[in-house]
């Protein structure tokens, strides 16, 4: 839509010159990817305020905004001015709406609104393209960002609304204009904003006040599953669907993830963290996977919950409910925080479990019953406010004596330096995979994400680009080794993703349209040399460009591929022919599309070698960690591997040290022992006096065999050396480079080799 009609419709003054077209509709600005296309809107939100953001925006390409109070740096940019920014998101949702004439079905109900969607949208894919709200956008913002989805392709749609207040039914009605209601049943939720279940149950029919036929669950079914299909059975019936097709769907239906995530614990802990909601059915089904869950006899099961907010029951009659669910469920120990639970504990008086009551979060972790927890299978429930990310936090922490210290100033340093070779329009993807080559991705990431020119982080696998959105990363994410089988962790954290083949691009395809994924940027990497992962340049592109032509779920973002030896002069020729067909197959990729794809080519070495194939973007690695990567020396240096003396012996010279009495002395020696082995990544080829460590400055020789855990040195030329004292194993005096150059490998393998159970220590200089 163009800037001035979108100005017309929601009745904005413009403000600015010319005009744009806008596809893609931002209210959260961490979400932003096509900023050439996007339009802003600034919402005041109980979080915060959008217009904060605009500036932001503004300096990451947007160039359309919609506010209700104006800024004047923003130059060369359109401002649409209205009261309520809002309220002009909902009119433009309206209008959007009354352009389709398609079946719309609109849903809602206490429970079970996202299953009923999603199991419509398994059972009419097959037959139709169908527009749904994503996950469950089914508020005041998240409707309309829903019901801008869809597009002239779209044949059906099916749309959450979901309120918790009443007077909000009406203005997600305007926007859905629901064809088809659907209602789920009622339930206690937010019954605290409403006076009785009828008022609650009348503002939830207002979604339906112009549909002409309403589906409503049947409450005499008791299985909630068994009920929700049902709907579906009756509303495809009422477009058309055989008999014959329905039974076979429903046969097929795919359960609709619950958010459950499994860590291991310190002191043989597992933990089971749900700490997305909370209410007592999503309790029930969490104590269910903790009951059901194989384990080893003899581990106890602990259940940690929060207060229960909102829930609209009264706190005895909500509590005695916690109380049976605790004992039917098998709970060994239960440790309940927050007032309300405090005050209710007698309603725990007769369950065999052991119960133990804290008004916060805080108390508990200072408590003997926290510091005494091992051996256990931990479900950790609770509602945000409680913070019970604190509890999963230190439940995670592992101590050990041997740290990885790491410098995040010089990340930031070595960033600069590589920035010196770039253009300041080039944007950098920073690799941060592999754990950030071994110093911690989220460390690193946090402190890139505010960089100047960093336009992206990579990692390697979904779950690493999980690991960085839950623990607050915002920038834009590229996974460059999706498995098949993480796909529904890209479309849930946000990550785009590296496609370089045709049976990953349909299977990913088939993902994104199942979840309801459209618009989710790619990239697309061409193999030009290295034979490794990629798409022919020469010959794959008009197959490539058609395919992702006939569909709507992923849009290429940017085109790239790599360098096999930007590292060494030897391969200049070979470079500039990888160059050549890269530009071959990128220009014919662009011509496909109208919007512009980015490219990039060049990692570290290749910044520093070929600034003139700099493109787009860059992609930088191990020149952030400090190795210069054309020389291998040392640029700023970022991860110091240390540890301390356990141990000091005095050894006779016909004594022997370590395994298979390999250790032998040429002299009465003086040998330490250090808690570092080839389980934390010290490789064994430093073995027998291979290779050395420092201690004071002075160089240690390993002595005999690296062991698994534990390592000896000599230190008979440093008497100074105490137990105790600091051993350095690698670092700014003793470089990864020296030690890769005496193992025979690289330094990348030196840095990525330490082990997580070393525990990374961060400081800024
Ligand atoms: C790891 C990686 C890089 C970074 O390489 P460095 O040599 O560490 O700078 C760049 N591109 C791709 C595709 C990579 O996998």
């Amino acid at each position: 839509m163009r800037t001035d009609t979108i100005a017309s419709l929601v009745g904005a003054q413009i403000v600015g010159e010319g005009t744009y077209d806008v596809e893609w509709i931002l209210t959260d600005s961490r979400s932003l990817c096509f900023p050439e296309t996007t339009m802003f809107f600034a919402l005041h939100t109980e979080r915060g305020d959008g217009h904060r953001y605009v500036r932001d925006l503004y300096e990451r390409g947007v160039r359309v905004f919609v506010v209700s109070s104006l800024r004047k740096d923003l130059h060369g940019a359109i401002q649409l001015l209205v009261q309520d920014t809002l309220c002009a998101l909902q009119r433009l949702a309206e209008r959007h709406r009354e352009s389709f004439s398609i079946p719309v079905i609109g849903i809602t109900g206490s429970n079970g609104k996202t299953v009923v969607k999603e199991w419509l949208y398994q059972m009419l894919s097959p037959d139709m393209t169908v527009t749904r709200s994503p996950r469950s956008y089914n508020s005041q913002i998240g409707v309309p960002l829903s019901v801008w989805a869809l597009n002239e392709k779209s044949e059906v749609a099916i749309f959450e609304a979901g309120i918790s207040m009443p007077g909000e039914m009406s203005s997600l009605q305007r926007m859905i204009q629901p064809t088809i209601g659907v209602f789920t049943g009622l339930g206690p939720a937010h019954q605290e904003n409403f006076q009785t279940m009828e008022q609650k149950r009348a503002e939830k029919m207002l979604l339906f006040m112009d549909c002409p036929i309403v589906f409503e669950a049947d409450e005499a079914v008791e299985d909630a599953l068994e009920r929700d299909k049902e709907l579906c059975a009756r509303v495809c019936r009422h477009l058309g669907m055989s008999e014959n097709v329905i039974q076979e769907r429903l046969s097929r239906l795919e359960p609709v993830a619950m958010r459950l995530e499994v860590k291991q614990g310190r002191h043989s802990c597992t933990l089971i963290n749900d700490t997305y909601n909370s209410d007592l059915s999503s309790l029930d089904i969490a104590l269910d996977f903790m009951n059901r869950r194989p384990d080893r006899k003899g581990r106890s099961r602990v259940l940690i919950l929060s207060d229960i907010l909102q829930s609209g029951t009264p706190s005895s009659e909500l509590y005695a409910h916690v109380a049976r669910l605790v004992e039917s469920r098998g709970v060994e120990v239960f440790v309940g925080i927050g007032e309300e639970l405090m005050s209710q504990s007698q309603c725990f008086a007769k369950v065999q479990a052991r119960c133990s009551f804290y008004p916060d979060t805080d108390t508990f972790m200072h408590s003997p019953d926290f510091a005494s927890l091992r051996d256990s299978m931990v479900l950790v429930k609770g509602a945000r406010a409680f913070h019970f990310d604190d509890i999963t936090e230190a439940l995670e922490q592992k101590v050990h004596e041997t740290i990885l210290e790491v410098n995040l100033g010089a990340v930031v340093d070595n960033l600069n330096y590589y920035r010196s070779f770039l253009n300041p329009t080039t944007r950098i993807i920073c690799m941060v995979k592999a754990d950030a080559y071994g110093a911690g991705a989220v460390e690193v990431a946090k402190t890139l994400q505010s960089q100047p020119q960093v336009g992206y982080l990579a990692v390697a696998v979904a779950d690493e680009g999980a690991l960085l959105r839950s623990q607050g990363i915002t920038k834009n994410i590229i996974v460059m080794n999706p498995e098949m089988s993480s796909f529904n962790t890209l479309f849930e954290y946000n990550l785009e993703t590296e496609v370089y083949s045709f049976r990953l691009l349909d299977a990913l395809i088939h993902a994104a349209e199942r979840a309801g994924i459209t618009g989710m940027p790619i990239h697309i990497k061409l193999d030009t040399g290295m034979h490794r992962l990629g798409f022919d340049p020469m010959k794959d592109m008009p197959a490539l460009i058609e395919r992702l032509k006939s569909q709507t779920a992923l849009v290429p973002r940017s085109v790239f591929s790599h360098f096999v030896g930007s590292d060494s002069d030897g391969f200049d020729e070979f470079s500039a022919e990888q160059y050549r067909r890269f530009l071959h197959g990128a220009d014919i990729l662009q011509k496909g599309f109208s919007h512009h794809i980015l490219r990039h080519m060049c990692n570290s070495a290749g910044i520093e070698h070929f600034p003139e194939r700099q493109m787009d973007m860059v992609r930088l690695g191990l020149g952030l960690y400090g190795i210069n990567a054309r020389n291998n020396e040392l640029l700023s240096n970022v991860s110091t591997l240390k540890t301390t003396i356990l141990q000091i012996h005095d050894v006779p010279q016909d004594e022997t040290v370590g395994y298979s009495r390999r250790g032998k002395l040429s002299r009465d020696s003086r040998i330490a022992s250090i808690p570092i082995g080839y389980a934390d990544g010290l490789d064994r080829l430093f073995g027998n006096g291979n290779a050395y460590c420092l201690v004071h400055g002075k160089k240690a020789p390993y002595v005999g065999n690296i062991c698994m855990d534990v390592c000896m040195i000599d230190i008979t030329d440093i008497p100074e050396a105490q137990e105790g004292d600091q051993v350095l194993l690698f670092g700014n005096e003793l470089s990864p480079s020296a030690l890769a150059d005496i193992a025979g490998t690289i330094p990348y393998e030196i840095l990525t080799s330490v082990s997580s159970r070393v525990k990374r220590v961060y400081y800024h200089e």
